[in-house]
């Protein structure tokens, strides 16, 4: 039997190497359905190729556009929030591929849940502004979550059948991004261009600017804090530049597991897909004697602001992390846009998070209204 596969997002750089996946096993997977926000294009010819049943587009304008051209074919297309949690909640589903970026997937992920549909997770925002309430849904409604972030499918890989109450620690590996060595300094000036070259990985815009901020690697820590269940304290990062070790576990006794491979979302992408099987792959192989030297520091917290900010989030608890998120993502936006500074973006988010009063255990209605609230702050912020 092929599993059945929806993609959100799937124009986008976690999406189109999902259908690459997809394009190799074709005796294994069918696509079901995809979506975007506006690309049209892309995904009109990933449905010449892969003929899903339904699409979703979110930009209305563009939804419009593709309806018309698709007007002949045999295909559904739906529009707006309400097209992405229909299409992640299809019956014929087995799996949603959650390869959107942003807190926008947390409705549709939420929907898939309710419907029982296991998650393939590459959104980690949606874990950072709702993690509690996604992971009581998830064992709620039986639903598994597997990782497609590469550090947490090597975490999800090395704790394979052990207890997580032997964790000792999670080590996060981070590359350090295109920054990595700098000092303050040295970035006040960055520009866009310069933060998104990432050395390792080619990614969306929105990943690789975090990525140079190291907010990536703390939007992980909490993504891991709430995927295995396990207390902040115990999650450490390190920096490892070659990228070469996805992360590790190290146990009670001491032992240390790791997962290793070439950098390649196509594999952690593949193993969500296959869980508990492996299947082959033509990914390029890891050559260690080529590589000749792993090597590894600690992160630069005062050069890096965000990864601490993102640490202080968890241990406030509450809303904390949704703030941060929320307030990351429109300061991430404006920094593309040219609007603000490299180091506007930890600036506004400590002075948003200073306003906060979080609250416990928010209800759905709580997280959108602090996200709407503190988006607003933000651009309030920086337009005043
Ligand atoms: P991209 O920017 O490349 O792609 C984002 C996708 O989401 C696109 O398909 C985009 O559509 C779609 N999208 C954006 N906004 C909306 C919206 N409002 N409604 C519907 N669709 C929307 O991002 P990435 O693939 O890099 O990242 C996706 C997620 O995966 C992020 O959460 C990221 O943190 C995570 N991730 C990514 C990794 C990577 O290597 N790229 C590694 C690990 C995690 P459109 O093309 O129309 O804009
Ligand atoms: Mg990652």
């Amino acid at each position: 039997m092929k599993k059945k596969i929806s993609v959100l997002g799937s124009t986008g750089s976690i999406g189109k190497q999902t259908l690459e996946v997809v394009r190799n096993h074709r005796d294994k997977f069918e696509i079901i359905a995809i979506s975007a926000n506006k690309s049209i294009d892309i995904l009109l010819s990933q449905i010449d190729e892969f003929k899903p049943k339904y699409v979703a587009v979110y930009d209305e304008e563009s939804f419009l556009k593709l309806k018309s051209i698709l007007k002949d074919k045999n295909i559904e297309v739906f529009c707006g929030m309400e097209g992405l949690k229909i299409i992640s909640s299809l019956d014929e589903i087995d799996v949603l591929v959650t390869a959107i970026v942003g807190m926008i997937g947390l409705l549709p992920t939420l929907e898939a849940i309710k419907n029982k549909k296991d998650i393939a997770l590459a959104n980690k925002e949606t874990l950072v502004c709702a993690g509690e309430l996604v992971m009581n849904e998830a064992r709620k409604y039986g639903v598994n979550i597997f990782p497609v972030d590469s550090e947490h499918s090597a975490i999800f890989q090395a704790l394979n059948g052990e207890n997580n109450k032997e964790i000792e620690k999670i080590i996060l590996t981070a590359s350090g991004g295109p920054f990595r060595g700098k000092k303050k300094g040295e970035l006040i000036n960055v520009t866009k261009n310069e933060a998104l070259k990432h050395p390792n990985w080619s990614m969306g815009q929105k990943i690789s600017i975090d990525s140079s901020t190291l907010m990536n690697k703390g939007l992980e820590v909490i993504e891991a804090r709430w995927l295995f269940d396990i207390p902040y304290s115990k999650i450490d990062v390190l920096v490892h530049p070659q990228s070469i070790i996805h992360s590790m576990i190290e146990f009670v006794d001491t032992s240390v597991i790791a997962q290793l491979g070439v950098p390649d979302m196509k594999l952690p992408i593949q193993y969500a897909l296959t869980y508990p099987n492996r299947i082959d792959s033509n990914f390029e192989k890891l050559n260690l004697s080529k590589i000749k030297s792993l090597t590894f520091e600690e992160p630069d917290l005062d050069t890096f602001p965000c990864l601490k900010l993102a640490y202080e989030t968890l241990k406030l608890g509450k809303t904390y992390s949704l703030v941060l998120n929320s307030s990351n993502e429109v300061l991430v936006e404006e920094f593309l846009k040219g609007n603000i500074k490299f180091y506007d973006i930890p600036k506004y988010i400590e002075k948003e998070l200073e306003k906060h009063n979080g609250i416990s255990n928010p209800t759905l209605d709580d997280i959108l209204q602090i996200d709407f609230t503190t988006r607003n702050n933000i651009k309030e912020m920086i337009g005043g």
